[in-house]
């Protein structure tokens, strides 16, 4: 990308026969990095969500249960080992399609409901046949330790992770980060610092859940592993921010999940900025908070948690950028890739004061519009 006026871009390149795009009017934006998603996923879970929504959790469970439903991580995991890849594939599409129409030009992706070899290795592969079918660029994350398959005693997955799947996903280069559910019930402390340490070892970067329901201490190994982001941050202590930031930690945030699940304990952005962390915002995007644009997680961010408009669009970009350690996008300067949205709206506050409202015209991505 060079940025530059009108005549000087004439005059530094022959423009003959160059598309010419007239933004007059228009507000011109960095795509959007979004950095946490679970895009690809079989089936849906809208039951649970509606029966979550005039029940407490436990109600629901046994609400469901009673029509012989399963809920939450598993649920999906059983509807993605049954969906091909194919299937995969085309439904994941069909929801970077409208993510890219509201303006997402990266988008990171986890794998995590396969939880066994052979499933993982399929939602690796659909990051692959998506990066290469969309105009997007997918950043692949292995999440294998996303929750643990039922059929197998908790240690022995831990033991499969390490010693099979990361050796495998590292070889064949099939993942980009290396991702724990470190969490009460999920993974503990100790197989996080383990299976992290293992994805290092295989030249993974790193991320990891964090602190989204108990404070086990994830913050704090992600600082003193240094990893590239930690996401939720629900219950992180001031200190461990503080570790955070000291360490170059992004924060990766997501109001539109803590708002789905109803959360008991929101984040709390304001101690994160008092800390000194860079924050990213992103969608979350899963079978238990189905949200496709950004715009709304930066009405959220704004409304619920103390951002401004301006802190909203660079944690939506340049921090996206960052939290998966990527240095060529999110800005709008020489050099940076040439991804960009053209927004109909009078000023950037109206992004955020018009809530649901898209206001994307255009998306641009490697420099070729593909809206
Ligand atoms: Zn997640």
């Amino acid at each position: 990308m060079a940025v530059a006026l009108e005549a000087d871009l004439r005059a530094q390149f022959d423009l003959a026969g160059a598309a010419i795009l007239d933004a007059s009017g228009l507000i011109v934006a960095p795509g959007f990095v979004d950095s946490h998603t679970h895009v690809v996923f079989g089936g849906s879970r809208v039951k649970e969500y509606a029966a979550k929504l005039t029940r407490t959790p436990a109600e629901a469970k046994a609400y469901l249960q009673a029509q012989g439903l399963t809920t939450g991580i598993l649920a999906t995991v059983n509807m993605t080992r049954a969906a091909s890849e194919e299937a995969l594939t085309a439904s994941a599409g069909e929801r970077l399609k409208r993510m890219l129409a509201h303006g997402a030009t990266t988008v990171e992706s986890k794998t995590g409901y396969g939880l066994t070899l052979v499933d993982e290795l399929k939602m690796l592969a659909v990051n692959a046949r998506l990066q290469t079918e969309t105009p997007l660029d997918i950043i692949g994350t292995f999440l294998g330790a996303h929750d643990f398959p039922p059929e197998m005693e908790r240690e022995r997955y831990v033991e499969l992770i390490i010693h099979e799947m990361l050796p495998r996903v590292a070889e064949e280069k099939l993942a980009e980060f290396c991702d724990v559910y470190c969490d009460d019930g999920y993974y503990t402390l100790e197989q996080t610092r383990r299976i992290l340490e293992a994805g290092r070892a295989h030249g993974l970067k790193l991320k990891a859940h964090v602190d989204q329901y108990s404070a086990l201490g994830g913050s704090e190994l992600c600082a003193e592993l240094g990893v590239v982001s930690a996401d939720h941050l629900n219950y992180t202590p001031p200190e461990a921010m503080r570790r955070l930031a000291e360490a170059g930690v992004v924060g990766v945030l997501m109001p539109i999940i803590d708002f789905a699940v109803k959360h008991p304990r929101p984040f709390d952005a304001q101690a994160m900025r008092e800390a000194g962390l860079t924050l990213a915002l992103a969608t979350d995007i899963c079978p238990g908070g189905w949200v496709e644009s950004m715009f709304l997680v930066m009405q959220f961010a704004c409304r619920q948690h103390g951002f401004s408009p301006e802190e909203a669009i660079l944690a939506s970009t340049v921090g996206g950028a960052r939290a998966c350690a990527l240095t060529d996008r999110g800005q709008i300067a020489p050099g940076q890739l040439a991804d960009l949205q053209l927004w109909d709206a009078p000023t950037l506050e109206d992004v955020i004061y018009r809530l649901g409202h898209n206001p994307v015209k255009q998306v641009i991505k490697r420099g070729r519009p593909v809206l």
